[in-house]
């Protein structure tokens, strides 16, 4: 059947491939350069300290002759200035909102954004991702969000789509009302949302498939490969996630439903400029197959406060560059987890996130949520790796399992690890966390 819609949401840019970035770039990047050398008191004051000269940054290639720029130098950034910070490149009068978001140091940090950026960025991108998802104008999306910003800025994104914005909230018998009387068709919510979800469904005694619900977008949480079958099974939905950094734009990346499950595709065409660099040395990667590295994300058209190069310690892999059957060209990445999170086993790299991904495959003989546990400082750890796992709801023989569950982890990921079997690790409303340090930092 012919779709009535166009394929993409916006076809100029989501169909451009990596070959065709840096022509479609150039011209915004460079502009970019002059206004934050004329507008940012904080790249003044770092493209002084480098001795960069702006007016030799002459074309896209010429984007590693600019410095990166690093979380904790906004942090500092943020007390010099006031509102944002010394990094704001536009007047007070401009500004159109500031979120804060809680920092890990306890001390928030902020985010100003004009009315354009709030548009033109962050409401764009996820207009793309959500229509990559299935989202159209006939939808009717439940919006249920995490973070203030999320919550605005998917509403925006939706509505820009043409669908149907349906905000709930958590309160579980609103959001079921809105399937069962009321046409919703759609739902926007974290991974962790879903299962909840699908729990309360099934108490009630109702049939999931009878809702009605045939698209779910979300954030990528990872660990989600498990999950995200039983889910669209469950339901009869398509699933798909999303990721980006919120200083850059909600959306950078986000999965198709023609190829969900197999990386998601770069989708901030003229919004945010991507690299991926080295881990080690920081040099830029030309993007093609199977190459690894870091995400560095210069945005194009920022105004509130733009940021160039700057890192957001997400380690991935390139999967494809190859234009997609859903008929976009950006490029797909895999996330194997976040640089500062890697630990080193005898020189085999190891992240987190693919233990719990190893160990998620074993369910339901085990939840999938699991916790490494680390007793001295330092990324090198001695073997064996101890790692907690969560007992799920048929274990069946413990001793088996536990065995199990270590040599998974031997042949899969190449390391040896000694693994607890326990009956339940902390909950933890949004992203889980990990690793538990076992030492005084
Ligand atoms: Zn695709």
């Amino acid at each position: 059947m012919m779709e009535k819609w166009r394929k993409l949401f916006n076809e100029e840019m989501e169909s451009v491939t990596s070959e065709g970035l840096a022509a479609l770039h150039e011209e915004k990047f460079l502009a970019q350069v002059k206004y934050v050398s004329e507008k940012s008191p904080f790249y003044q004051d770092k493209f002084k300290q480098s001795d960069l000269d702006v007016s030799r940054i002459k074309n896209m290639d010429d984007i590693v002759k600019l410095p990166f720029t690093i979380k904790s130098e906004l942090r500092e950034a943020q007390m010099k200035n006031p509102p944002v910070g010394a990094h704001r490149a536009c007047d007070v009068v401009e500004l159109s909102r500031v979120y804060s978001s809680s920092g890990t140091t306890g001390i928030p940090t902020y985010l100003g954004l004009t009315a354009r950026d709030i548009s033109d960025i962050h409401a764009e991108a996820i207009a793309r991702f959500c229509w990559g998802g299935g989202i159209r104008p006939d939808s009717i999306v439940v919006n249920i969000p995490t973070a203030p910003f999320i919550a605005d800025t998917f509403r925006e994104g939706i509505e820009k789509t043409g669908a149907v914005n349906f905000p709930t909230g958590f309160n579980t018998d609103r959001v079921l009302s809105a399937f069962q009387y009321q046409g919703a068709n759609a739902l926007h919510s974290t991974v962790s949302f879903w299962s909840y979800f699908l729990g309360e469904v099934e108490k009630a005694g109702l049939n999931p498939r009878e809702l009605g619900i045939r698209t779910i977008v979300g954030g990528a949480e990872g660990g989600t490969k498990i999950i995200r079958p039983v889910i669209e099974e469950s339901f009869g939905a398509t699933v798909v996630e999303g990721m980006g950094m919120g200083e850059q734009c909600c959306t950078v990346w986000g999965e198709c439903v023609q190829n969900r499950g197999t990386g998601m595709h770069y989708l901030a065409q003229g919004l945010v400029h991507v690299e991926i660099i080295h881990p080690e040395t920081d040099r830029s990667l030309e993007i093609k197959e199977g190459v690894m590295g870091e995400l560095v994300y210069t945005g194009l058209i920022q105004q509130g406060m733009p940021l160039l190069r700057y890192r957001s310690r997400d380690h991935v892999k390139v999967v494809s560059t190859k234009t997609c059957q859903c008929g976009r060209g950006g490029f797909r990445i895999e996330v194997l987890g976040r640089i500062d999170d890697m630990l080193t086993v005898l020189g085999v790299n190891v992240y987190p996130l693919a233990v719990k991904d190893v160990v998620s495959k074993l369910a339901p003989r085990v939840s999938g949520n699991i916790e490494i546990q680390l007793e001295k400082p330092g990324s090198a750890v001695e073997p064996p790796l101890k790692v907690k796992v969560e007992l799920g709801e048929s274990p069946g023989d413990k001793a088996e399992l536990k065995k199990r569950v270590e040599q998974e982890i031997r042949s899969k990921l190449i390391f040896q690890a000694k693994v607890e079997l326990v009956d339940e690790l902390p909950q933890y409303q949004y992203k889980g966390k990990l690793i538990r340090k076992l030492y005084e930092e």
